[in-house]
């Protein structure tokens, strides 16, 4: 079962702090399958975020019908969450070095590129929830 809006702003609060980029607002909403549609153009989509770096702005959605979606549905929500997380913490490197990429190397490396991107994203949430658990989190969450 998903969290509550109220309580998923909690503790991404609290992961920000954990992560150091407390720096930047996350807005976290959730999106019915339609909506999620609408901003990604691609129906497996779980959780995505947008950038607004001008005002250091996240806007982080989530997919509220999971079952809608045609991905892998829906493992876990820390783990999209972690993941999405991942994103923001590797934004930096990722706006200075996808420029460059863009031209100087051929369209087949720039794919490739990708996904090693979400396949390292990916690892590095997994490695998260792994160290630290959901459970760490039940002072929210059974709040
Ligand atoms: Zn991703």
């Amino acid at each position: 079962m998903i969290p509550d809006k109220v309580k998923i702003e909690t503790i991404i609060k609290e992961l920000q702090k954990m992560m150091r980029i407390q720096d930047t607002s996350i807005q976290f909403e959730f999106k019915n399958a339609i909506e999620m549609y609408k901003h990604t153009n691609d129906n497996t989509t779980l959780a995505q975020v947008d950038f607004d770096r001008k005002h250091n702005l996240v806007r982080m959605r989530m997919n509220s019908e999971p079952d809608h979606c045609d991905g892998l549905g829906y493992g876990d929500w820390y783990y999209e969450i972690m993941h999405e997380m991942y994103h923001i913490v590797t934004d930096e490197f990722m706006t200075f070095i996808k420029p460059l990429m863009d031209g100087n190397l051929e369209g087949r490396f720039k794919e490739v590129f990708e996904e090693q991107e979400e396949r390292l994203i990916s690892r590095l949430a997994d490695i998260f929830i792994t160290t630290y658990p959901v459970t760490n989190f039940n002072h929210i969450l059974e709040g």
